[in-house]
């Protein structure tokens, strides 16, 4: 059935952390660990990557120098990683972390090799710590890894249903786009992800799918064609 054999999965920080906004909330990750397991039993290869933001974002402090601040910001990246692998395992998946700098014994180093291994394998491959340096996010990790290993697409799980023409949280005439081009969310500034990850995505012909976490089955749904969120 699949359509994909190689997707990437986007989970934001906050999305791990349901209600509470802070920490994990293991509900939350158990029914995704879930919903991945059922497709990566259908023979779709997957890749995951998780933001901060239930921790840390860089950005935010005005504080602190940003560099450190963002490094602060990527370990927070492989705390969640750490904590959603073993959520995973626990259902019944294999998985390896890697990251794009060492971390002693927890992670082992990014390498597109050493991920194809790891897929070959069946294994969920989490790239976590971003692309390893500071002003980045991990928007652009996901847009990054996804060129590199050759996905057939970012898969992004968001906490609204799709990509929406303004904020349907403020305006409620706010209309869902079922498609819609790179080139129109550059130009309308919509916010789907940032804008390098946004070009990243242009140059290299990464399909998106933006869905709503919180819809039943929604990574599910994405995979096997009842897409209800924006392409
Ligand atoms: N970050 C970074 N470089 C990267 C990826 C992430 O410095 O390549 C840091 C940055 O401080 C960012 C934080 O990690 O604010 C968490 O990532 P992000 O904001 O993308 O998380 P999300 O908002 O998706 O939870």
């Amino acid at each position: 059935m699949a359509e994909y054999n190689r997707v990437l999965l986007k989970l934001s920080g906050e999305a791990l952390a349901g209600d509470k906004k802070h920490g994990f909330d293991e509900a939350t990750c158990i029914k995704v660990a879930e919903q991945v397991k059922s497709i990566v039993e259908k023979g779709i290869q997957v890749g995951i990557v998780i933001g901060g933001g239930n921790f840390w974002r860089g950005r935010t402090s005005e504080t602190i120098d940003r560099t450190k601040a963002d490094q602060i910001g990527m370990l927070a990246t492989i705390m969640n990683c750490i904590y959603t692998s073993e959520i995973f395992r626990s259902v019944g998946m294999k998985t390896q972390i890697l990251t794009p700098f060492e971390c002693g014994s927890m992670t082992k180093l990014f390498s597109k090799d050493r991920a194809n291994k790891y897929f070959e394998k069946g294994m969920v491959v989490f790239f976590a710590g971003g692309t390893g340096h500071p002003y980045f996010s991990t928007d652009t990790g996901i847009a990054l890894r996804a060129i590199e290993m050759e996905a057939d697409a970012i898969l992004l799980a968001k906490a609204i249903d799709g990509v929406y023409d303004s904020d349907p949280g403020k305006n409620s005439d706010a209309k869902k786009y079922d498609v819609v081009s790179i080139e129109e969310v550059l130009d309308k500034k919509l916010q789907v992800i940032d804008l390098t990850a946004t070009i990243m995505c242009m140059e290299n012909k990464i399909p998106l799918l933006v869905f709503g976490l919180n819809e039943e089955n929604s990574i599910i749904n994405t995979v096997s064609g009842v897409f209800t969120g924006t392409k």
